[in-house]
């Protein structure tokens, strides 16, 4: 077999987009054979379409929405119930690290529940440290952790130039969501 080296890597910034490229990511390992996993840490709003074009790949590309709603952002104290949700969704990407059954695992949106104080930068770190050598890891979200940055293979930021929702156009059906 290749030598495969897992990576660490990091899509985070501003700009739209990062979501996205962690699934194109995963469109092309499925397609290399790999097994993918992407957790969801914070549950957005919508039926994201991805949702289902994961179910039209069989079980190559499976999504596990994990978290709640997005979280009340600038609250003093994030709610108990959201760190509750997070840790679970924590405890799910360890199982699945150490169940050997991925190739890729996709910690979407962990940044966000990171940046947030719902979970430690440390015990991410230890986890991630401690993962199979050949499993790949995409990590998610705006304002990654510094320490993240740090221990990542690769990172990129991705920089917000436009947005329509700046000129007061609504989130559109199979770009948003
Ligand atoms: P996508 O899922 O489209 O790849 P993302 O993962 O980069 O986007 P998030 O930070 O997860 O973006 O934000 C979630 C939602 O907020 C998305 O629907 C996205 O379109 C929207 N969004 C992202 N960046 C911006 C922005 N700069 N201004 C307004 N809305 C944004
Ligand atoms: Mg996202």
């Amino acid at each position: 077999m290749e030598d495969r080296r897992g990576l660490l890597m990091v899509y985070t910034g501003n700009g739209k987009g990062k979501t996205s490229a962690a699934m194109g990511t995963a469109f092309r390992a499925v397609g290399q054979g790999f097994k993918v996993l992407m957790i969801q840490f914070i549950k957005g709003s919508w039926h994201y379409g991805e949702l289902d074009s994961a179910g039209m790949l069989g079980d190559a590309f499976e999504i596990r929405v994990m978290g709640r709603g997005f979280v009340k952002v600038g609250a003093e104290q994030p709610d108990q119930e959201d760190v509750r949700l997070v840790q679970e969704a924590w405890n799910a990407a360890v199982e699945a690290m150490q169940s050997k059954k991925y190739d890729m695992l996709i910690l979407d949106e962990i940044n966000y529940a990171i940046h947030y104080g719902m979970l430690g930068i440390d015990q991410v770190l230890e986890g991630l440290a401690a993962r199979p050598g050949q499993l790949h890891v995409v990590c998610t979200g705006r304002n990654a952790h510094p320490k993240l940055v740090e221990a990542a293979d690769l990172v990129s930021e991705i920089k917000e130039i436009k947005h329509p929702f700046h000129k007061g156009v609504l989130a559109q059906r199979g770009i948003e969501y």
